[in-house]
């Protein structure tokens, strides 16, 4: 595929203006109002992208419950054709798209290929998995007092028309994230890409395009969410809404969505147990490389570290160490760069920053770095955090690891519990029955143990409790969220 397949997104200016897709065309909106996309590394503005109105939504949404009733009869085989070509074009186009995704986010150049690449093979994923998640059978007499007159056929039916909402961190997985699972089990996907992201998303529909989705089955409108998000969330004609995002953004939007099915990831504030006798060196590198991934701004990041002094006094020099030797802070343009480029915006990086202030003034102390200079936050590593700290209280999305010496493990496990987020927890520990013991203890969606938290591989169920999430994920999950079952029960003959 071309890449002058791409001209028709925006026009020539400089910064280019991008037009917005409305299922079957590349226009402008009505509205006349642009959001610029700046790019976190140099504050250049990357283009500009529409704020569409609330017609050419309802518009959208009506044709797509069109479209939508059509591909709903198309064969499975068939959709996934579709989207094994996208797969295909998402490759072909990969070093585009890394690039564009390194100027957009701030994301170093490796961990942005690994996104391109890894949304690829997810796709092919999902095209194969597909095939296996279907509905079932059920006789009537298994429940007492009936005979066996009856026979439930129980189908699984596409949800109708999808509302896919993805994070400015992963504007590519998780955008195929949703668009895979909902276009393969026959959905429409109206598609609210983030503001940092959004052209990397314009990208991306636009190789679902030319892989054959058909007209007004998949319409990606643009605009801020503070914009459009509210509207889009309570609309009537949305049918279910799959989002990725803070938690404070999910929970007002599950409470304007109402009474429809939800599939909600939302922020993780992620906690690693240090136990009695763990070996420090492992430990201490996947605290590191859990840490600073894309400068902490994942949603799977180690947030703190819980311990005994006697713990914490041998893993916290390691992870000084392992920090000050393995990661370097600087343009994720440059190969060099090891995990910590800028963060998203200025003002994020500056709600860092006073984070760690405050956590100082409060009685923490700074062990590495706790500098900010522009968007750019030096890996840093506090200790004698308490749990009352905002550095700790809420999810703090920046390079920022900090340590909370607890007097026992029960209290490190009712500190991790009592914590509004439940997304991961890791267990360092050399006795992995004792780990799986205290893994039951925990309220949170997945604890890995000797590991970082993570989320993959994407085959493996994702979940959050409490604040951080509703439904499951993962590529079968996702597939069998994205449809309901339909129960047809007939009577058989005597
Ligand atoms: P965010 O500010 O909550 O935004 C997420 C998405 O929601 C963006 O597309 C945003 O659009 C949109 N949005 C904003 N206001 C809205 C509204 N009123 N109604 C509907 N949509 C609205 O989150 P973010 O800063 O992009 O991403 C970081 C957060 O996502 C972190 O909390 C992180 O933990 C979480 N996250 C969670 C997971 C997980 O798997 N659990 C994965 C990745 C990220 P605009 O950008 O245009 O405002």
């Amino acid at each position: 595929m071309p890449d002058d397949i791409f001209a028709e997104l925006h026009d020539n200016q400089t910064p280019p203006l991008y037009r917005w897709f409305n299922g079957h065309a590349w226009v402008e909106s009505k509205n006349g109002h642009y959001k610029d996309v700046v790019s976190p590394i140099d504050h250049t503005v990357l283009g500009k992208f529409p704020v569409v109105t609330t017609a050419e939504i309802d518009d959208a949404i009506a044709r797509a419950h069109g479209a939508q009733r059509l591909w709903a009869r198309v064969e499975i085989t068939k959709r996934g054709k579709v989207l094994r070509l996208a797969a295909d074009w998402i490759r072909e186009h990969e070093p585009l798209l890394t690039t564009l995704l390194i100027k957009e986010i701030g994301k170093p150049a490796d961990e942005a290929k690994d996104e391109i690449v890894r949304s690829a093979d997810m796709l092919d994923y999902y095209t194969h998995e597909a095939l296996h998640v279907g509905g079932e059978q059920l006789p009537s007499d298994a429940f007492p007092g009936y005979d066996q007159s009856k026979i439930s056929i129980i189908e699984r039916v596409p949800q109708g028309v999808v509302l896919a909402i993805s994070p400015f961190n992963y504007p590519v997985n998780l955008s195929v994230s949703k668009l895979a699972p909902a276009l393969m089990m026959g959905n429409a996907v109206i598609f609210k890409p983030p503001t940092n992201g959004a052209l990397s998303a314009l990208y991306l529909t636009q190789i679902f395009r030319k892989a054959g989705v058909p007209d007004d089955l998949l319409v990606t409108v643009t605009g801020g969410g503070e914009d459009i998000g509210d509207y889009l969330v309570g609309h009537p004609g949305i049918n279910m809404i799959t989002f990725t995002g803070s938690s404070q953004v999910g929970k007002s939007a599950a409470k304007i969505a109402g009474m429809i099915p939800l599939l909600f990831e939302c922020g993780g504030n992620n906690a690693a147990l240090v136990i009695n006798g763990c070996d420090i060196e492992t430990t201490a590198l996947e605290i590191v490389k859990g840490a600073y991934s894309f400068a902490g701004q994942r949603c799977t990041a180690i947030k703190y570290v819980l311990g005994l002094d006697s713990d914490l006094d041998k893993v916290l020099p390691r992870v000084v160490a392992l920090t000050q030797e393995k990661i370097k802070m600087g343009d994720p343009r440059d190969p060099g760069t090891k995990s910590v480029g800028p963060l998203i915006t200025e003002s994020a990086a500056k709600e860092v920053e006073a984070r760690i202030v405050a956590a100082q003034q409060a009685g923490a102390k700074i062990v590495l770095g706790g500098k900010r200079q522009g968007n750019y936050i030096e890996p840093t590593i506090l200790d004698h955090v308490t749990m009352d700290m905002e550095i700790v209280r809420i999810e703090t999305f920046g390079p920022v690891v900090s340590f909370v010496r607890v007097k026992s493990i029960e209290e490190a496990i009712d500190l991790i519990n009592r914590s509004t987020y439940g997304l991961q927890a890791a267990i360092y520990t050399c006795d992995e029955g004792l780990g799986i013991k205290l893994a039951g203890e925990l309220d949170v969606g997945t604890v890995w143990i000797n590991n970082k938290p993570q989320r993959g591989p994407d085959h493996f169920p994702f979940l959050g409790t409490k604040g951080s999430g509703v439904g499951v994920q993962g590529i079968k999950y996702s597939l069998e969220a994205m449809t309901r079952l339909k129960p047809i029960i007939i009577n058989k003959p005597g």
